[in-house]
């Protein structure tokens, strides 16, 4: 793979920001991380003409690369402090870990396809980012390395996993998809208390689901 990022991916990336402001991400730290990231080099070379365009994408194994307005989106709502640690399910192709990155957190990212984790592991030491990747079930979270500032699940889940909430400190926030159709709506749960939880709803989006049950 070529890892080139000329002035035609910069151009492409600046007209996927204003687009992205169009749509009404107004955060600024948000929307630098996006333009700093080669979306391009996350993707197939074949399918560059879609790197740039804001859709999601097949990027094997039956998974998807999240729409750029999703990762924007999904961003936003977790109020990134510079050093926050930050819990990741589902690296798939790990261009939302790299956004992550560029807002200056620390990455703790879980994949449950033995084949992405790793493709991506060694995908993005490449492009300068250096989370810490974990081959593992994503229900079950990272007690070890626990608690966490914020948590993000990058697929649809059933419920809200009970390890990711304990996982999570008081004061932190958890963005989830949740729901098992076709559909998942947005969810942010602040924890206010070692048991109590502000919940809110925002929108729906389309992910593909949080899996349980591996063969290991
Ligand atoms: N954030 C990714 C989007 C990935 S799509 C990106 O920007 O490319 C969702 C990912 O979650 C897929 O890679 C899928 O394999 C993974 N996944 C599904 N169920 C999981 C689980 N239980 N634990 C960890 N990862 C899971």
């Amino acid at each position: 793979m070529t890892m080139k990022d000329d002035y035609k991916h910069k151009g492409l990336r600046r007209q996927l920001g204003e687009g992205l402001r169009q749509k009404g991400i107004t955060n600024e730290a948000v929307l630098k991380a996006i333009d700093a990231v080669p979306r391009h080099l996350f993707m197939d070379a074949a399918f560059l003409e879609f790197a740039y365009k804001d859709t999601a994408f097949p990027i094997g194994a039956g998974q998807t690369i999240s729409q750029p307005y999703t990762v924007a989106f999904q961003t936003d709502l977790l109020d990134l402090k510079r050093g926050d640690k930050v819990l990741e399910i589902g690296t798939g192709s790990g261009y939302q870990t790299a956004v992550l990155m560029e807002m200056g957190v620390k990455v703790f990212t879980i994949e449950r396809q033995k084949l992405l984790y790793d493709k991506t592991k060694n995908l993005l030491p490449q492009l300068g980012y250096a989370p810490k990747f974990f081959y593992g079930d994503g229900y079950k979270g990272l007690p070890n390395y626990a608690p966490f500032d914020k948590v993000l699940v990058t697929a649809g889940a059933p419920f809200v996993p009970e390890a990711l909430k304990e996982q999570l400190k008081v004061g932190g926030i958890m963005v989830i998809p949740v729901g098992s159709g076709d559909v998942q709506m947005m969810t942010v749960l602040q924890k206010t208390s070692e048991s109590g939880f502000e919940t809110t709803e925002l929108k729906q989006f389309r992910f593909v689901p949080l899996l349980e049950d591996k063969q290991w």
